[in-house]
């Protein structure tokens, strides 16, 4: 495993939420899920998650909706270089525990916020559902502690409830910030990489939804390596099984999880690549 495997980039915001080493016995895997996470395991990094800051965590997941990293990470670094701990707008004496991003937040000017995350697009609506989110953390939770503790210590289906309840929260946002704060097992955010992949691979029923993928995920997968899977199949889509040309398509011994895959909506013949969904319409 050389350093060159570590994901740059992942869902998780790359170094600055890049989890913790972890490792995971592979052994004999129960389900083809189980196995094809361990052989992910052998491509990259095995890494456990949690610890970071769950109001952080939230506002970083809202930057990066319907956008990649590159844009959206941008945009982070600003919006906590101008309102957080010491920055020009942030709240508190701004020399540590005291200073409350979801105060700083609550207060910002929507323009001049819209202006700071511009690089993640469609800032509009992302600064006010920003700001929206910072007054009800300060409402419900006190701000940025009470809620990070709520995160991270009551129980995950009413921590996952809660949070779906807050506008601008689906079910990917809500996992990810269980996962990559709350550090909780069992949590298999599925985004668009995993959705097709899970699919492809015949790990869950072509034509299931997020939601679907996530059950079969989350039912098949140990709680301790679903996060790993998580981001280790975004990484896996990114360089090996791309939404339009997968590595099987010029060379089937090109992609590692080859022998694991069922290829649902692949064809290696006639080179067609469609979603799994569509690929079950068709038989
Ligand atoms: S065999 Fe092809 S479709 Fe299956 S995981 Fe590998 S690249 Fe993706």
């Amino acid at each position: 495993m050389s350093e060159d495997s570590e994901p740059e980039r992942n869902i998780s915001g790359g170094d600055a939420g890049g989890g913790q080493a972890a490792t995971f016995a592979a052994g004999e895997a129960d389900t083809r899920a189980e196995a094809v996470v361990d052989r992910l395991g052998d491509i990259y990094w095995q890494k456990a998650y949690g610890g970071r800051d769950a109001f952080e965590c939230l506002v970083r997941t809202i930057l990066s909706q319907n956008t990649s990293d590159k844009a959206s990470q941008p945009a982070h670094d600003a919006l906590m270089d101008r309102y957080g701990n010491g920055g020009e707008e942030g709240r508190g004496e701004g020399d540590g525990d005291d200073h409350d991003l979801a105060a700083a937040l609550a207060e910002a000017d929507q323009t001049r916020l819209a202006e700071t995350i511009s690089s993640a697009g469609l800032y509009n609506q992302k600064s006010e559902r920003i700001i929206a989110l910072a007054e009800r953390v300060r409402e419900e939770y006190g701000g940025e502690a009470g809620f990070d503790e709520f995160v991270k210590t009551e129980d995950p289906d009413e921590v996952r409830t809660a949070l779906l309840e807050m506008n601008g929260v689906g079910p990917k946002t809500a996992d990810c910030v269980l996962l990559f704060s709350g550090g909780r097992d069992g949590v298999f955010p599925v985004d668009t990489h995993v959705h097709r992949i899970a699919r492809r691979m015949g790990l869950a029923p072509p034509d299931a939804d997020h939601e679907g993928v996530r059950e079969h995920l989350e039912r098949d997968v140990p709680a301790e390596k679903c996060g790993f899977g998580h981001t280790a199949m975004i990484q896996f889509g990114r360089d090996t099984c791309s939404a339009r040309k997968p590595a099987c398509l010029d060379d089937p011994d090109a992609c590692p999880l080859a022998d694991r895959c069922d290829r649902v909506g692949v064809d290696t013949t006639t080179g067609e690549v469609v979603d799994p969904a569509e690929a079950l319409e068709a038989d």
